[in-house]
């Protein structure tokens, strides 16, 4: 090929890619071809690429949007999760979520635990994943849940909005059990729960055990109907660790504070030479 007819091929791949909407690979067109000259690739290797980065482009623009959409509150991911400082958790049976299969068998999974023990961080880990293979999510605490479905419930459009929630493949309901629900807002949740119910998957993360749900939604029956749903097709994670909030500072929080939100000191690092100063001993023992 002439350079004049090279040049005018460029050209035509120029408006293509602009055309095609690419700008990625327009963007590395350039570099591309100067590799190809430098005999560093060849003609197969520069097409293959081009599109990579196209698509990569648009892979990662998917992912940001549906994070968006899905509402995470902050990204968390597995990877950034200290598995050995939860012992009481099987890595592998989280791993086993990861694999998103209870998504697909539309079940529950419960994450239950004292605060700090990660729940919130595993849910959106999950969520991430979930995201990442094209799932659509949707993340909300169940205060603000049980806000919107009653102010859907006063502007009379409560099945439209129990329709829009039902639309994502995996809702993530975090919070259960921190603030009271407000009179009415049990059965709210139940109407949303019995809509998804073997329809889509739901990931809650809560503070209290199941047997004070009647508490939780104060309404013992409701709270029957709730975990009747709930319980089915369900998947129970629970943790029994220490806050990881606290690790670096439990030493300094009085023990009845403790006991209560199971926060345990860290332990005691491995000391060489001197033996311990007693103070320090009885800082870390109370
Ligand atoms: P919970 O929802 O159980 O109250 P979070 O998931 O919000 O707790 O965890 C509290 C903070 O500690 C978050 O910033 C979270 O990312 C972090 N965290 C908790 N457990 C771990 C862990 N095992 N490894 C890494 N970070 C953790
Ligand atoms: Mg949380």
């Amino acid at each position: 090929m002439t350079l004049t007819a090279a040049s005018s091929r460029v050209d035509n791949i120029r408006r293509s890619l602009v055309s095609l909407k690419m700008p990625r690979a327009l963007e590395m067109l350039d570099a591309t071809l100067r590799r190809i000259e430098q005999g560093q690739i060849d003609g197969i290797e520069a097409i293959d690429d081009l599109l990579a980065e196209e698509l990569s482009l648009r892979e990662n623009r998917r992912i940001k949007a549906a994070l968006r959409m899905a509402r995470l509150p902050i990204i968390k991911t597995l990877a950034g999760f200290d598995f050995s400082f939860q012992p009481s958790l099987d890595r592998n049976r989280i791993m086993a979520l990861a694999g998103l299969d209870f998504i697909n068998r539309a079940e529950v999974v419960h994450l239950l635990g004292p605060p700090g023990t990660g729940k919130s961080h595993l849910a959106t880990a999950l969520a991430v994943e979930a995201v990442r293979a094209g799932r659509s999510v949707y993340f909300i605490p169940l205060a603000d849940l049980i806000a919107i479905l009653a102010k859907a419930e006063r502007e009379g459009t409560l099945r439209e909005k129990i329709r829009f929630l039902c639309r994502s493949s995996l809702l993530v309901v975090d919070e259960i059990g921190y603030l009271p629900v407000t009179p009415g807002g049990g059965n709210l949740f139940f109407q949303l729960v019995n809509a998804r119910y073997e329809k889509g998957a739901m990931i809650l993360t809560s503070n209290r055990g199941f047997a004070e749900w009647g508490d939780v939604f104060g309404d013992p029956v409701v709270a029957t109907a709730l975990l009747d749903r709930l319980l089915h097709h369900a998947v129970v994670v629970q943790i029994e660790g220490s806050s990881y909030r606290m690790r670096e500072h439990a030493a300094l929080v009085p023990e009845n504070v403790r006991t209560i939100a199971n926060i345990n000191p860290p332990p005691a690092p491995k000391r060489r030479g001197r033996p311990p100063l007693k103070a320090v001993a009885d800082l870390s023992a109370g």
